[in-house]
């Protein structure tokens, strides 16, 4: 079992700046890389020499090509020698993955087409550190993580020390990790460890105890578990109501003046500060800002205590949605769903590890548009607004529930998940909706005299 943790990490002043400069020196080697792969690109359009092309497609077009340039580049340049050799190295592996991507896409290898890699603006993304070798370049003691830098010009080692907000689980310790990464969001410094632990021994699974989930738009999630309980998983209300806040603090804000003051610093230079009702609106904004990011953490932690209170593994599909440009406002609502699901996973593997038991994703590919029960393929899909359906599969005319078909797909993919054996298709024997009311879960059951507790406006039938 895989799964990253990430912690953040408590840096003083100093510390910042150490971080600072080696995470700039990756990114200028990034760019130095890239530059040199540009101009042996040119060379490779250019030159008839079949020899000198299969040289350069070795430097351009491999795995590790690009690391070879290293070297090189450390002996003419001496500051890169400051930071540690795998975080340099992995610098040269990411441009390389990232222009083998574009031939893939060029090639057809890959479904989308992607861009030749571009120059890295350091400022707007801070290069994150990668230290990609189990137990090299760093120590992991308590909570005090020690990096291992590279060396001054007299050959000493550098290394830092950083301390953890938080101590990681103790029953994951220094070898259990694969990998560490240093990253930067917004002023907070973090470590994302990837963790590798074999599946805690001692009771079997059971069989009973798995659910899967199925996250989408109409709901956060609809679950279906293994003794036939179908749960639909509410949307978090709060946060509409919230987001709703937050844009008409944010209009009436951006009405008032950004730009009201002008002051004059001691050293000569000028400063605009904005007005009064600015700042004010804006500590209102930012007010609600921090309860929405709190009450999202209270409804993902008690949704996933929840869970594995209930049952030993879960599993939840792997919902990509659909990339498109030209954002619409509802559409970046719906974005920061995803991202509230990636969250949800997050929550969910960090709770599987404190408890010994099971996360995993499963493929949600096709999972709507299967029939459960023949295995019928729909044709096209299913359009999103069509709720409820009936299988047109010969012989089969069975009546699906659109996200309750999806989920018990979803259960099977978790039993494969887990290497249990799949005991046949997967009924419903009684359903119920989770909703969050701030404080914890209340559980609903459908009205009575509705067969599936959805109202039957949803019911189409398929072309
Ligand atoms: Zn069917």
């Amino acid at each position: 079992m895989k799964l990253a943790v990430k912690i953040p990490l408590l840096v003083a002043e100093h510390e910042a700046a150490v971080l600072d400069s080696q995470s700039r020196i990756a990114n200028w080697l990034y760019n130095k890389l890239l530059e040199q792969a540009n101009i042996l690109r040119q060379q490779y359009r250019e030159t008839e020499d079949q020899q000198r092309r299969g040289q350069i497609g070795l430097t351009l077009y491999t795995e590790r090509g690009l690391r070879n340039l290293i070297p090189d580049l450390k002996a003419e340049h001496l500051f890169l020698k400051v930071v540690y050799s795998s975080v340099l190295k992995n610098a040269a592996l990411r441009l390389s993955k990232a222009i083998r991507d574009y031939q893939d896409g060029k090639h057809g290898r890959r479904k989308n087409t992607v861009r030749w890699p571009k120059f890295r603006a350091w400022k707007r993304n801070w290069f994150s550190l990668q230290y990609d070798e189990p137990h090299k370049g760093y120590r992991l003691a308590g909570r005090t993580l020690t990096l291992v830098l590279g060396k001054e010009a007299s050959g000493k080692q550098l290394e830092i020390e950083l301390g953890l907000a938080e101590a990681l689980p103790h029953w994951v310790n220094h070898d259990h990790i694969r990998q560490c990464r240093i990253v930067k969001e917004g002023q907070i410094y973090s470590v994302i460890f990837t963790i590798e632990r074999t599946l805690p021994s001692g009771k079997p699974l059971s069989p009973t105890k798995v659910v899967a989930l199925d996250p989408n738009h109409k709901n956060f999630a609809y679950a279906v578990d293994s003794s036939g309980k179908a749960i639909e998983i509410s949307n978090p209300y709060f946060l509409k109501t919230l987001d709703r806040r937050i844009d008409q603090l944010k209009a009436k804000r951006d009405r008032c003046r950004k730009k009201a003051r002008q002051i004059t610093r001691p050293d000569g230079s000028t400063l605009w500060l904005p007005s009064r009702r600015w700042r004010y609106l804006n500590t209102r904004l930012q007010e609600v800002y921090r309860i929405r990011r709190e009450q999202t953490k209270v409804y993902l932690y008690t949704l996933a205590n929840r869970l594995y209170r209930d049952y030993d593994t879960v599993g939840v599909g792997d919902y990509v949605p659909q990339g498109r440009s030209g954002f619409t406002r509802k559409m970046r609502r719906s974005m920061h769903n995803q991202s509230l699901n990636r969250r949800f996973k997050q929550v969910l593997s960090w709770v599987a590890l404190r408890s010994g038991k099971y996360f995993l994703e499963w493929e949600e590919g096709g999972s709507t548009r299967t029939c459960h029960d023949c295995g019928y393929v729909v044709e096209g899909g299913i359009p999103p607004e069509i709720r409820e359906w009936d299988c047109p599969g010969p012989g089969c005319h069975r009546h699906h529930i659109r996200d309750e078909n999806a989920a018990r797909n979803g259960l099977t993919r978790a039993f494969k998940g887990v290497g249990l054996p799949c005991l046949g298709h997967w009924q419903v024997s009684s359903r119920c909706t989770w909703r969050f009311n701030g404080l914890g879960l209340e559980v609903r059951r459908p009205l009575t005299g509705s067969a599936t507790g959805i109202s039957p406006q949803g019911i189409k039938s398929l072309p």
